[in-house]
């Protein structure tokens, strides 16, 4: 194993449960490791997420930033122009990150969603990613991640889901689900 520092591409997609909570993990990693993390979450959960209230104990070593806003109506013609122009933004603002150079990790959670909804063109994304800064690293989170951006990426987890609590009824938990 060298030390050769190289930027990768991850995709944390799939039905299972862990894609975010699973690049929160890394982030915490590269934060300890003195690089600097900027989570941008693209389609905001209804939830407030107690994640934002923990990062902000890293101050701007790891920044958490809500793009949307809560409730995203999906499915072609009925998507809410609004979604889209928030989408658009936070991809305006992702794109900036990736090569400010002033971030060493970007997340850009439920990017994936957002680009399965139709709400934002892979073509874009991918031509970002492969423009990137070479050292910067990037992970995308959500389900059905476009197969374009799955071949442009180093690594790529599909969660599966063996089972899950809500099937036996069972509500989202605080400090698990959100
Ligand atoms: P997490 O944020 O827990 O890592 P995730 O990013 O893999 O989950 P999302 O598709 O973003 O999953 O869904 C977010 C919310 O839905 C979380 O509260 C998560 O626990 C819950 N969830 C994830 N997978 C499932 C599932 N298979 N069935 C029911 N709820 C799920
Ligand atoms: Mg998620």
């Amino acid at each position: 194993m060298n030390d050769v520092r190289r930027g990768l591409i991850i995709v944390n997609t799939g039905p299972g449960k862990g894609k975010t909570t699973a690049a929160m993990g890394t982030a915490l990693r590269a934060v300890g490791n003195g690089l600097r993390v900027l989570m941008l979450q693209f389609l905001k959960g209804s939830w407030h997420y107690g994640e934002l209230d923990a990062v902000k104990a890293f101050g701007d070593k790891f920044v958490m930033k809500q793009m949307g806003r809560g409730f995203v109506k999906v499915g072609g013609a009925e998507t809410d122009p609004e979604d889209i122009r928030l989408v658009e933004e936070a991809w305006a603002e992702a794109e900036k990150a990736i090569s400010s150079g002033e971030w060493d990790l970007v997340i850009l959670d439920e990017i994936n969603y957002a680009i399965s909804y139709g709400m934002l063109d892979p073509a874009k994304v991918v031509a970002a990613l492969k423009r990137k800064p070479e050292m910067v690293h990037v992970i995308l989170t959500g389900r059905n991640a476009h197969p374009t951006i799955v071949e442009v990426a180093d690594t790529v987890t599909e969660m599966r889901e063996v089972k899950h609590a809500y099937q036996k009824g069972i509500m989202a938990q605080r400090g698990i689900e959100y």
